[in-house]
């Protein structure tokens, strides 16, 4: 079952000062399922077609609301999220932890010359357009997307790649043989 859609008024959260923190499952992010989904070999992915219930990836995240002394309004997100991968190079499993903050200044993307000055000097925040209905779980599942590897591996040597390496396959004698013969 996905959760409903959290919706918040952006400017009246900064305004606020709110907070509000909560977190997700791949189940609340369809189209960030469908990329790890990809990422999965086919042998693998069966296994996690059988094992889909236990998945256990999940995002949390915490979202704060700002307004200072000029009257800018911010939000600050912070995701903790640890989603089920495979690595790439050995096509295990492999959870992947993202830690991510994110400043955003909400300010309209099509204001005046001299908003759009201040803001072409600023490179510490992303725009968020105001809105009454700013979707939340969309913000952090496309968030999570974008910081997601298009090609995750492991650290170093994969445990199944380190196993082999003391057998020392030449992978080119096979290609000998062919050439040969
Ligand atoms: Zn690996």
């Amino acid at each position: 079952m996905s959760t409903q859609p959290i919706l918040i008024d952006n400017v009246a959260f900064a305004k606020r000062g709110e907070r509000l923190a909560g977190s997700l499952s791949l189940e609340d992010c369809p189209r960030l399922a469908e990329l790890l989904g990809s990422q999965a070999s086919d042998s693998s992915a069966s296994l996690a077609d059988k094992n889909s219930s236990k998945d256990n990836s999940v995002i949390h995240f915490t979202i704060n609301g700002e307004t200072n002394a000029a009257g800018q309004h911010f939000l600050h997100l912070t995701l903790n999220a640890t989603l089920n991968t495979y690595c790439q190079r050995c096509l295990e499993q492999m959870p992947l932890n993202l830690n991510l903050n994110f400043d955003y200044l909400i300010n309209e993307i099509d204001a005046g010359d001299s908003d759009v000055a201040y803001v072409e000097d600023n490179d510490d925040y992303d725009i968020q357009e105001p809105s009454q209905a700013m979707d939340l779980q969309r913000l952090v599942e496309d968030e999570v997307i974008m910081a997601t590897p298009i090609a995750p591996t492991h650290e170093g040597h994969c445990a199944q790649l380190a196993m082999q390496s003391g057998e020392k396959p030449n992978p080119f004698a096979v290609l000998k043989g062919l050439i040969k013969s």
